[in-house]
């Protein structure tokens, strides 16, 4: 087996790593980055199936996503906005159908003053958090322990405007059921976009895509590297002491003075660590798990919603479907819906043969465009749940009461091991803009480190 010396080796070619390896370039470190994969991106990936191209990950740019946006400047790639023109769709528990614009969801008039006024109770608590540290909250131990179901009952009986408030984070954002985070969870990640009402604002979070796709980011920036990325490369084994530590994968080894596992944090157990990682990451780590959703792609002959005068954007929290918008691509004459089947419902669906699945989730897109949408094209479904170097979608919280009692800890270095991640981000939490964030921090520290 091969044997390098690096100053660093990054554990992980998603777009935390690679971010942090350019960065520790710049400041004049040798990098090496050790993928498990046989391609970068981790949850970026643009695929062709079926003669589609699809984004299978990530895809959506929103305003506020500064880190993200510097870096697609900086690598010269071009945005353009989700369609958008016409009338969304919403479907109540009664599956009636009601076509509207706007950000607030056709219901009775005073389910419709209640949610209004919770996304304004929200907006205020989500000010007085701190994204990057919401566990210094004053009340932070008190929010984290209630889960974001029991304060959303607390609030109010109107049961259609709870349902409605808690898909925003739970099925749309954590993809959790709201039973299995806490308050303080759920501020985190509204705190991390902006404001709740950010959330409520599809225009605003779903905002543009990347020509080409958004894989293009660690594709550019893997190219930078070069022969610094090293694909097929699960790590083993990590060996430290104080001075160093010593990298291996199945075929090669890496000396270096830093290591930085850019990689999920519940895959860190998949790792043997010499000496082990102390007992607070050993406990720490079994209460951050990954959330899961379906990302389902729907390609039509042509975008034939618009005809109907409809976006496309569809939600409801009765729908399989929760939530559905056009994604056509750039300049492509084939329109593409995307929708989403998040936590329980994901699992119901996986009990069903393929093709019952297939049918279940088009019968639901029918539901908000007609029947039209059961004849595709093509038909796609992301499931990174099976993905062993993933296990999961989007990414991945705490349980209840973890996020105040270990929060501050995540992005604490032990000896030579740094973590970086869009799963321990402030701004940009479980988003490309946050592994960006966390990948330029953890690479400011090593340089500073390595200077001291
Ligand atoms: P990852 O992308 O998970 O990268 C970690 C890398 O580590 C992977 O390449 C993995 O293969 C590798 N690895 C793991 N274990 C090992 C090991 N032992 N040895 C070596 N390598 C290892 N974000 C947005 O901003 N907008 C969106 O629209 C959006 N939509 C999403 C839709 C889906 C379906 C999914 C799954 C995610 C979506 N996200 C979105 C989230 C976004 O994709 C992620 O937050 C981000 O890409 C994570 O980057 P990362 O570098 O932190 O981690």
């Amino acid at each position: 087996t091969d044997v390098l010396t690096r100053d660093v080796v990054i554990v992980g070619a998603g777009a935390a790593g690679l971010t942090a390896a350019n960065e520790l370039r710049k400041a004049g470190l040798s990098v090496a980055v050790l993928e498990a994969r046989d391609r970068v991106g981790g949850r970026l990936h643009t695929d062709v199936i079926d003669g589609a191209m699809l984004e299978v990950g990530g895809q959506w740019v929103s305003p506020d996503q500064e880190a993200l946006i510097e870096t697609l400047e900086d690598l010269g790639l071009e945005t353009y906005s989700r369609y958008r023109e016409g009338d969304s769709v919403y479907i109540n528990a009664d599956g009636e159908l009601t076509r509207f614009t706007g950000e607030i969801f056709p219901v009775p008039e005073a389910t419709e003053k209640v949610i209004v006024e919770l996304i304004e109770r929200l907006d205020r608590m989500v000010a007085e958090i701190d994204p990057d540290r919401p566990w210094e909250h004053p009340d932070a131990e008190e929010l984290d322990r209630i889960s974001f179901e029991r304060w959303l009952a607390d609030q109010t009986d109107d049961v259609e405007a709870r349902d409605n408030i808690a898909l925003f984070i739970a099925g749309a954002m954590l993809t959790k059921p709201p039973h299995a985070f806490s308050t303080l969870q759920a501020l985190l990640m509204a705190a991390s976009a902006g404001s709740f009402s950010h959330l409520v604002d599809a225009d605003f979070i779903l905002d543009k895509r990347v020509v080409g796709g958004l894989q293009q980011v660690p594709l550019l920036l893997a190219e930078r590297l070069g022969a610094d990325v090293f694909l097929d490369q699960p790590v083993r084994r990590i060996e430290w002491t104080g001075g160093g530590v010593t990298v291996a994968s199945d075929r090669m080894t890496v000396r270096a003075r830093f290591v930085i596992l850019a990689l999920a944090p519940v895959l860190y157990p998949r790792i043997s660590f010499s000496p082990p990682l102390p007992r607070l990451q050993h406990q720490m780590h079994q209460h951050i798990s990954m959330g899961f959703v379906i990302k389902v792609h729907a390609v039509y002959d042509r975008p034939f919603w618009r005809e109907q005068g409809l976006s496309a954007t569809a939600f409801s929290p009765y729908e399989l479907c929760h939530e559905a918008y056009d994604n056509t691509n750039h300049g492509d004459e084939r329109g593409t819906l995307v929708g989403f089947v998040s936590d329980r419902l994901a699992d119901d669906v996986f009990c069903l043969s393929a093709e019952e699945r297939k049918g279940r989730i088009l019968e639901s897109l029918s539901h908000y465009y007609g029947p039209d949408a059961k004849n595709p094209v093509v038909y796609y479904e992301s499931d990174w749940g099976t993905e062993e170097w993933t296990r999961g979608a989007y990414a991945a919280s705490f349980d209840l009461g973890g996020l105040a009692r270990y929060g501050a800890d995540q992005r604490e270095p032990v000896g030579p091991i740094h973590f970086a991640c869009s799963d321990m981000a402030g701004l940009g939490y479980q988003h490309v803009d946050g592994a960006i964030r966390m990948g330029r921090l953890v690479a400011t520290r090593i340089v500073e480190e390595a200077r001291g």
